[in-house]
């Protein structure tokens, strides 16, 4: 490619990997990091500002970026982090914290062998099902279960074993995306079987699918709007209705849940979230959900449902492809054991904590940080505790949202952007909301052991 006068003046300037590498600033920055590492995030950054410059933008090289970049390259990335933006189930934090019970299996199952695929009863060679499908059924009331990577993928295994080749009747009202790129028409065609969209955005009515069935008709698809509502005059059909018709012609019945819940979180306070067992008591013949949405283990797709179905997947060559490894199914076998107990799970588990944190609580909480920062701040930032509204996220209970209380700030010197940014690079790394020129601090996802360290990032962020 031919490149203008400026552009070329502008690439010949950039440094060389060795003489950043020789300098005295970033040899300081990057500390103890593997020479090796040092070079590859030079040659990386440099790269990126080359290909900016070629493609006409205005980017120049910074040693602060650079310097930046090798100071956070210098602890790992991937470390605890601190959530105060109040979305509990948040995929770019990792969704729910794990329950205790679960930590503790985690640790037993890696620093050690496990009887993953052992049957204990005779010692001969069993399946990594056996852990979790007895708890599975008996929380859900289905026949058998099955688990998989996350809930795409689920779906994607359900369709592909039941009506590849075939039709796949869905309400067009249903047909959602949900964030990083799962759509529900997409996952369809990579099942290889043949979506039949029916109704409207707003309403589809039972005789809309009867009208679409056909001897191609392979299955009967709905998808719980977990994100996203239509309100006004709508029409979805319930899953008796869908379940019945299903039965009139033979034709199986799939539910993808989303985040299905095991307990009914409305009997808290909560706003209704469909309940698994509601689902296979109503008669659907599959059943799909994340276990890392509102059962908050680590992540996986849960398929329960008819025995029949289910042991077709689970013979079916793209469940090896999907399937999950011993520190998942240890996670979730100790978290659902949770769930037996529904006492004991609201008590236990640190994502019902969050859920069901009183707003007193909370105030605490807010009040607590503005203790410990309010004096050694004063004239570098202002603070106001506010009330707020926080999300349960993950695609569940999509229109509802929770009470909440937030620390506002309002730093003197510097910007709220700038504030954020020096929260994120703290360790652990602090999240908040930035709305217009405040810094918010939500204490729904802020925990009590987690108040110190977020009054010690602002006091280094700002004094
Ligand atoms: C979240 C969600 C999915 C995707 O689940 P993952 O476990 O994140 O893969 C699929 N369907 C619905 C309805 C969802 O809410």
């Amino acid at each position: 490619m031919l490149l203008d006068n400026g552009r070329q003046a502008r690439l010949q300037q950039l440094p060389a990997v060795e003489r950043l590498f020789n300098d005295e600033r970033v040899r300081k920055a990057a500390g103890t990091l593997h020479p090796r590492l040092i070079k590859r995030i030079i040659r990386d950054y440099l790269h990126e500002v080359r290909s900016e410059i070629i493609n006409g933008r205005d980017a120049q090289f910074s040693f602060e970026e650079l310097e930046l970049r090798l100071l956070v390259a210098r602890k790992p990335t991937l470390t605890r982090a601190i959530n105060g933006l109040g979305v509990v189930l948040h995929t770019g934090l990792g969704r729910a914290p794990l329950p205790k019970v679960a930590q503790e299996a985690l640790i037993d199952v890696s620093e050690h062998f496990s009887a993953l695929e052992i049957s204990l009863l005779d010692g001969r060679r069993g399946s990594r099902y056996q852990h979790v499908e007895p708890l599975l059924c008996e929380l859900t009331g289905a026949e058998a279960a099955l688990v998989v990577n996350n809930n795409c993928a689920a779906t994607l295994l359900i369709l592909s074993t039941i009506a590849k080749g075939r039709e796949v009747i869905v309400s067009r009202g249903q047909l959602i995306e949900i964030g990083g790129s799962f759509r529900i028409p997409d996952v369809m065609l990579q099942s290889g079987c043949r979506m039949v969209e029916v109704g409207t955005t707003n309403r589809t009515h039972l005789r809309d699918y009867e009208n679409a069935i056909t001897s191609e008709t392979g299955a009967l698809l709905r998808v719980h709007t977990s994100n996203y509502r239509i309100i006004g005059f709508t029409k979805e059909v319930p899953l008796e209705e869908l379940v019945a018709l299903g039965r009139k012609y033979s034709i199986p019945v799939i539910d993808d849940l989303g985040s299905g819940a095991l307990l009914d979180l409305s009997r808290y306070g909560l706003p209704k979230e469909p309940v698994v067992s509601e689902s296979i008591a109503a008669g659907a013949d599959v059943v799909c959900f994340s276990g890392d949405k509102l059962i908050g283990a680590g992540q996986a797709g849960i398929i329960v449902g008819k025995r029949e179905l289910i042991s077709k997947m689970k013979k079916h060559p793209l469940t090896r492809a999907l399937r999950c490894d011993k520190l998942t199914y240890a996670v979730l076998e100790r978290t659902l054991e949770l769930f037996l107990d529904e006492e004991r799970v609201v008590r236990e588990h640190p994502l019902f904590q969050i859920l069901l944190k009183s707003p007193s609580e909370m105030q605490k909480q807010a009040r607590q940080l503005l203790n410990a920062v309010q004096k050694r701040l004063a004239g570098r930032a202002r603070f106001e505790i506010k009330p707020t509204r926080a999300e349960v996220g993950g695609g569940s209970l999509a229109t509802e949202s929770l009470e909440s209380v937030a620390v506002a700030v309002k730093p003197v010197d510097i910007s709220v952007d700038e504030l954020a940014r020096r929260m994120r690079l703290f360790r652990p790394p602090v999240f908040g909301r930035v709305v217009q020129d405040e810094y918010l601090l939500d204490f729904r996802t802020i925990r009590a052991d987690e108040i110190a360290i977020v009054a010690e990032a602002l006091i280094q962020a700002l004094a």
